[in-house]
């Protein structure tokens, strides 16, 4: 017997989860299939920093705007699954104070609330702030705990009847007479999924995802380490204030500050080295903005992928005159139907943040419910997630869908 539903949802991460609960919502019949357990592939293993916009202001109008408005609806319906820190943007002595200028003035143009601190206004929150830190501004940035979000998701779609298979990895799609019919399942499901419509949501996956389908989609995965490391309350994220690079980030959880992180590409997702270089460099970059982190003892380092589509990433390196590491410009998202490429029903969702998944998915959503006659709106602004007043609770949903990653496995509460 095959598994029957209207939407096959491939990959449970943060935008195949708000997938499956957008669409749920809307009274569509949802199966995610993830091969892993959920959140474990990039959304588990990121920063976790809810950005404010303002690292992408002034390069980027449009996707620091999409930050700010989705950090504000996180902070709505997301409760425990997020952490109002605020950020810090702090100014060395070697950056270019012009920058700092042009940051400040782009926050504000765009609506994102931003305060230049007095000098011990900014050390009375950060007491091991760098001696030599000559100015600082405040944005409403944030912590985003993946394990608890995407399984908080998870368990709303399952709540609107959504059906959420883990360890199920995708490794067929069925396309006939021009439309994708389902897929089979490998993993502890093993069996076949016979489906109206399939998301590839595969993230840095969506590549070999949709080769399944006989669909040509590239990517262009980029690893990124980061490294936790002691260091007991920390108030701010602390971002160094200059155009984006190595190990300028540090977000602060409650007994531990995570340092980060590179960009560098990989040839293939699963398989890349972790240097013990980038792991020494963010300990040397981080502690020029806090001091103390270069004593601190390393309690836990891991890598994300980011799922960065081909296409994009070479018209960025036109953009920034071909040096091909344009992390100042956000990365935005694409939604791609394949109807063209012979496969219809059938679409990829690539690109994108974790800040900005619930608005990745909802474009998804509304593409979907299009192709199905389905003229429900979006409510996915407006619903607080199940349980996220209650940490314990969220937490049962982490162990209950094996959400639980690296990027917070130090915050949620043991199994
Ligand atoms: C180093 C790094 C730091 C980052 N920091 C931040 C940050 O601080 N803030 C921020 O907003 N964003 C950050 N990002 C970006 C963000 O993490 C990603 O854009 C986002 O998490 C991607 O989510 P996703 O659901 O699209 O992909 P994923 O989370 O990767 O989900 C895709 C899922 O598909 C599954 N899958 C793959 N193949 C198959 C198959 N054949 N069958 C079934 N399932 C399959 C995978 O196991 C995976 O779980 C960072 C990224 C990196 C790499």
């Amino acid at each position: 017997m095959s598994i029957q539903t209207e939407v096959l949802v491939i990959g449970g991460g943060a935008t195949g989860a708000g997938i499956a609960r957008d669409l749920a919502m809307r009274g569509l019949d949802v199966v995610v299939a993830e091969r892993g357990g959920l959140a474990s592939g990039t959304s588990g293993r990121s920063h976790g920093l809810l950005h404010s916009g303002a690292r992408y202001a002034p390069a980027d109008e449009l996707g620091a705007e999409e930050c700010i408005r989705e950090n504000r609806i996180l902070r709505d319906i997301a409760g425990h699954c997020i952490r109002d820190t605020g950020g810090f943007f702090v100014q060395l002595p070697e950056d270019d104070p012009e920058f700092f200028d042009e940051k400040l003035a782009a926050c504000e143009g765009i609506g994102i609330e931003v305060e230049v601190l007095e000098d011990e206004t900014a050390r009375a929150e950060v007491p091991g702030l760098a001696p030599d830190a000559e100015r600082v501004m405040k944005v409403p940035d944030g912590v985003v705990y993946p394990s608890r979000l995407v399984a908080a998701n998870a368990a709303s779609a399952t709540d609107h009847g959504a059906e959420i298979l883990t360890h199920a990895p995708v490794t067929d799609i069925r396309v006939e007479d021009g439309r994708a019919t389902g897929a089979t399942l490998g993993g502890d499901v093993d069996e076949d999924v016979e489906a109206e419509y399939v998301v590839n949501a595969a993230g840095t996956w969506a590549g070999e995802c949709a080769a399944l389908a006989g669909v040509g989609l590239e990517m262009r995965p980029t690893k990124g380490v980061m490294v936790s490391v002691d260091y007991p309350g920390l108030g701010p994220v602390l971002n160094r204030c200059r155009p984006p690079a190595d190990g300028d980030i540090i977000v602060p959880h409650e007994t531990q500050a995570v340092l980060g992180t590179t960009s560098i590409e990989v040839g293939d997702p699963d398989e890349f080295d972790e240097e013990h270089w980038e792991v020494q460099k963010m300990v040397e970059e981080c502690a020029k903005m806090l001091p103390d982190v270069a004593t601190s003892e390393i309690l836990r380092t891991w890598w994300g992928v980011r799922p960065l589509y081909a296409p994009d990433e070479a018209d960025r390196e036109t953009m920034d005159g071909g040096e091909g590491d344009a992390r100042g410009i956000s990365r935005g998202f694409f939604l791609l139907d394949h109807d063209a490429e012979g496969a219809e029903n059938f679409a990829s969702i690539v690109g994108g943040k974790l800040t900005t998944y619930r608005m990745m998915a909802e474009a998804t959503a509304d593409h979907v419910c299009e192709a199905f006659g389905v003229d429900e709106p979006c409510r996915t602004a407006e619903e607080n997630l199940p349980g996220v007043d209650d940490e314990r609770r969220l937490d049962e949903f982490v162990a209950e869908y094996d959400a639980r990653s690296p990027t917070d496995e130090d915050v949620l509460t043991a199994d």
